[in-house]
């Protein structure tokens, strides 16, 4: 085998689904809606699917072309910026497979990648496939206040980021909203992060998959809308987080032309593009969005109200029950032993947090376990029992 699959074999994703299955049970692990996708998109999927033979056959290999149509429309007006439909846009397999295009395509042997910590997981695979070399600078608690943190107590020191910009620094991975703490950035945090890249002429690649999930009037701000940013970012989305239809696998870059271009070079040589259908109802998901954007009709206004309520439903819970007793005398040597216990003893599955860590500095985050909340009440009403009866 390549030695390039050599220490990246092990997937949190693929390890604790098949745990949670194993042992059935409530599964508040994978990030995924255990409900549908909303109506108007669904049926805009059964509309493109029984739309005649065009749809069920390959359509432009960088974004069927009422999708980018869509998504330039839609997303010039947030990002301030006139995107070009066909150039600065490419549609991918989902977000994931935009970023690998992003790190096969803009990543040479032995540039640096720094990547900001807790950071999705297949970020550092993804480097390392590239011949990149992945550098953390981790979000850190600030001091202890005796409050309960919220993840906007989690920052990012100015200084030690710029400590580890070198000359082989090609580009700076973040995340906002980040998965898994939540935490969204703040202009300012993001000024002090555009700074150092255009100081450094390095590149941002900006993980926007969760940008409609913001709550408490936190507000997400993309940083290719920073002056000088626009044609160093690329900024990635996933149709399955926007629309709530993971399985569909349609995500997206959007960046200037002269990054794009490279994308397109190795999106063409190994996928071509992703389902033809698919991409047409979230087209028509788009369309109906912009024309109901802001108001209480969008979804975008309506999942992160549903989830808010899912969210302080979960919080409530896991506060009633008190994590500490919870433990019951157990000692565990960290988050994943303690997952593992979680799952077989007591059948609800989650996920440990020191996933999203660097090997360097797991050690020192293996004390937090992820709830997902993007579940049913029922889903959550049964986790709950769960922890009640043994609390
Ligand atoms: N980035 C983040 C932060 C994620 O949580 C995920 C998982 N949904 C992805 C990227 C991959 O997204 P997709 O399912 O669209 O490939
Ligand atoms: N992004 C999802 C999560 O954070 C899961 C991705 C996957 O299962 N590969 O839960």
């Amino acid at each position: 085998h390549a030695s390039r699959t050599d220490g990246v074999d092990k997937n949190v994703w693929v390890e604790f689904t098949q745990l949670a299955a194993d042992y059935k049970a409530v599964n508040l692990g994978q990030g995924f809606p255990d409900f549908s996708p909303p109506k108007f998109i669904q049926e805009a999927f059964c509309k493109a699917v029984s739309g005649g033979p065009i749809m069920h056959q390959y359509t432009r290999a960088f974004g069927h072309p009422p999708l980018v149509r869509s998504l330039a429309k839609f997303f010039s007006r947030i990002v301030g910026h006139e995107i070009d439909p066909l150039e600065d846009i490419l549609v991918t397999v989902g977000a994931y497979q935009a970023l690998f295009c992003a790190f096969q395509a803009l990543v040479n042997e032995g540039d640096e990648v720094i990547i900001v910590e807790p950071f999705f997981d297949c970020y550092q695979p993804m480097v390392k496939m590239a011949g990149g070399k992945a550098v953390y600078v981790p979000l850190r608690p600030k001091a202890a206040s005796g409050a309960v943190l919220s993840s906007g107590d989690w920052v990012l020191s100015a200084e030690e980021l710029a400590s580890k910009f070198t000359p082989r620094t090609k580009a700076v991975v973040i995340n906002t909203p980040n998965n898994p703490i939540g935490k969204v950035y703040k202009t300012e945090e993001l000024q002090m992060i555009a700074d150092l890249c255009i100081k450094h002429d390095a590149l941002c690649i900006s993980d926007e998959v969760y940008e409609w999930l913001t709550y408490d009037g936190a507000k997400h701000v993309k940083i290719a809308s920073l002056p000088g940013m626009w044609e160093r970012t690329i900024t990635v989305g996933s149709a399955g987080k926007t629309f709530s239809a993971t399985g569909w696998k349609v995500g997206w870059a959007i960046s200037s032309g002269h990054i794009v271009k490279h994308m397109k070079t190795i999106h063409q040589n190994t996928v071509y593009h992703c389902a033809t259908a698919a991409q047409e109802a979230v087209a028509q998901g788009f369309e109906r969005e912009y024309e109901v954007f802001g108001s209480p009709e969008s979804y975008f206004q309506q999942l992160p109200a549903m989830l808010h309520l899912k969210r302080n439903k979960l919080a409530s819970c896991l506060e009633s029950v008190g994590l500490q007793p919870i433990i019951d005398g157990k000692s565990f040597p960290n988050d994943f032993r303690f997952v593992k216990w979680l799952t077989k003893e007591k059948g609800l599955a989650t996920i440990p947090v020191s996933a999203f860590y660097s090997p360097e500095h797991s050690k020192e985050f293996d004390k937090y376990i992820r709830f997902c909340f993007v579940k049913e009440d029922s889903t959550l009403d049964a986790a709950e029992d769960i922890l009640r009866k043994w609390s």
